[in-house]
């Protein structure tokens, strides 16, 4: 007799950290050849980086389309960050955990807590840089936002870091490869305790 196996349930994955730490970097690294997990592509007002794609990195909408989707209940949660609508579309997410898959946000810390009310089951993951001073070379060197919003998103990074006590786990993205062999940790051992 063929022995039954349990599906594996698919798992919401919050990661949170201050613009410019290498969420991006880390979950590319730790999404490569994976096919149990999707990463949750958001709503936002902000303008395209250069090199984002549509549809890939975020879709990039207007103003009065974001707060129709708000009014049509189409976002699983939403922010305003840096004067600049962030949401999180419902549907893809229902499809992926109906397909038993792991969902992937990269959101701050206000949608995180959203996710966690609906969610309880969740796992909030926050990404630190290694100290201010790397966060901003990492901002500077990276080169997609003037000296002006480099400074913004510098000072709300201070007060990002001191909600990194709200989450399950942090990682200090020190080397992109050691932080997603932690990222990858910790995600099999929440699967293992479900
Ligand atoms: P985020 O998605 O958190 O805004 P990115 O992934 O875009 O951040 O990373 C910001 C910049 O820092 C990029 O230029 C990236 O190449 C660089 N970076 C990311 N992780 C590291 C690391 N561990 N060491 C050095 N540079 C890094
Ligand atoms: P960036 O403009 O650097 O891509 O993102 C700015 C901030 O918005 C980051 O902290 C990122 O995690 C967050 N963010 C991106 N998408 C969403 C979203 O859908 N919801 C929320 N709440 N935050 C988001």
């Amino acid at each position: 007799m063929k022995a039954m196996r349990n599906k594996r349930k698919g798992l919401l994955i919050v990661f949170s950290g201050p613009s410019g730490c290498g969420k991006t970097t880390v979950l590319k690294e730790y999404m490569r050849d994976r096919d149990d997990c999707t990463f949750s592509v958001s709503a936002t007002t902000r303008a395209p980086r250069p090199g984002e794609v549509e549809g890939v990195n975020y879709f990039y909408v207007t103003r009065a389309k974001f707060e129709r989707m708000i009014k049509k209940g189409q976002l699983l949660e939403h922010t305003i960050y840096n004067e600049n609508y962030y949401g999180t579309p419902l549907k893809p997410v229902l499809a992926a955990m109906k397909k038993g898959k792991d969902v992937i946000f990269d959101i701050e810390v206000d949608g995180a807590s959203q996710v966690k009310r609906q969610y309880p089951d969740a796992v909030l993951i926050f990404l630190k840089p290694p100290s201010l001073e790397e966060l901003r070379r990492r901002l500077e060197g990276r080169g997609t936002e003037t000296p002006e919003a480099i400074e913004k998103r510098l000072a709300r990074a201070e007060i990002e870091l001191e909600t990194a006590d709200k989450y399950d786990h942090v990682i200090v993205n020190d080397i992109v490869e050691r932080a997603a062999d932690e990222l990858r940790s910790i995600i099999e051992s929440a699967h293992e305790k479900q």
